[in-house]
């Protein structure tokens, strides 16, 4: 298993689903981790206090990423808690607020989710990379998703521009940031198991999407936190600008 210690983690989204196994996996390889919150914060605080427990330094810290001066003040707050700057970046916040067929979509909605999606990991890298040109050190994980290269479900248009966007922002940032030790991967989920799909699916349509699994399962997400805590490792040292696909098959180019 990766040794991440010494490493100071960031992680959006850290109190739920697939945030939540990424804090829970970097903590248990070593990693101090910040985990970061919106609005679930009994569930980031009660994360912290189990892996407190094992011994883990958790700083759970509310951020909504679609407000630059709260990521600029997280960002702060985390290497003050700490006294070391941030080697670990997770950009794992993500939502769909709503779906709605494109020719009804307001501007609005559009706008909040490229703010959470896009602009987010955009601005949380920004305020990352001094720390860790500092470090001579940086891993910068993006959580994308498979609809970037599907399409998405109905109704689905910004959010699936978001992450399409967020792999060529990968990409990009890859190129501009190899110089300096600081590799940037994107990890695509499949179909995982989290409230997400509780909240946008009925049982009947998860049944029909498992069966469109060649691995026959919705994925857990500790499945995406290995990876995730891989590309996190010196292990992952010479992979940069790739986006792995973590979905059972679903899709295999
Ligand atoms: P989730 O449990 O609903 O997680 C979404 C997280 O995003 C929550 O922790 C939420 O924080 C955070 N978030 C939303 N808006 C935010 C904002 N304005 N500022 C800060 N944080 C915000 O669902 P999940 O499935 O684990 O999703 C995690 C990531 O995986 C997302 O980027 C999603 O697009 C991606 N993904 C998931 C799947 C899947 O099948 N589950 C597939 C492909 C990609 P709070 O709860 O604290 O508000």
């Amino acid at each position: 298993m990766a040794n991440l210690t010494g490493n100071i983690a960031m992680v959006t989204g850290g109190a739920t689903g697939i945030g939540a196994a990424i804090v829970e996996r970097l903590a248990m390889q070593g990693a101090d981790v910040a985990c970061c919150y919106n609005t679930s914060r009994a569930a980031a605080e009660s994360l912290a206090k189990k892996l407190k427990e094992q011994g883990k330094d958790i700083f759970p810290v509310q951020v909504d990423v679609s407000d630059s001066q709260e990521i600029k003040d997280a960002v702060e707050s985390i290497v003050t808690h700490f006294g070391h700057p941030i080697t670990i970046l997770v950009n794992n916040a993500g939502d769909i607020i709503r779906t709605a067929p494109t020719e009804v979509m307001d501007e609005d909605l559009w706008d909040k989710v490229m703010a959470v999606n896009l602009r987010g990991p955009f601005l949380c890298t920004k305020h990352c990379i001094p720390g860790m040109k500092s470090a001579e050190r940086g891993r910068i994980i993006n959580i994308s998703s498979i609809s970037a290269r599907t399409g998405g479900g109905p109704g689905a248009v910004h959010y699936v521009a978001s992450k399409g966007g967020m792999e060529s922002l990968t990409r990009a940032l890859a190129k501009e940031l190899a110089p300096f030790n600081i590799t940037v991967n994107a990890v695509a989920p499949g179909d995982i198991y989290t409230r997400i799909h509780e909240r946008y699916n009925t049982p009947e349509a998860l049944e029909k999407m498992r069966q469109l699994i060649p691995l026959g399962r919705l994925g857990d997400p500790d499945e995406v936190a290995t990876m995730v805590t891989f590309l996190a490792s010196d292990d992952a040292s010479y992979i940069t600008g790739a986006v792995v696909a973590v979905n059972g098959g679903k899709r295999m180019d």
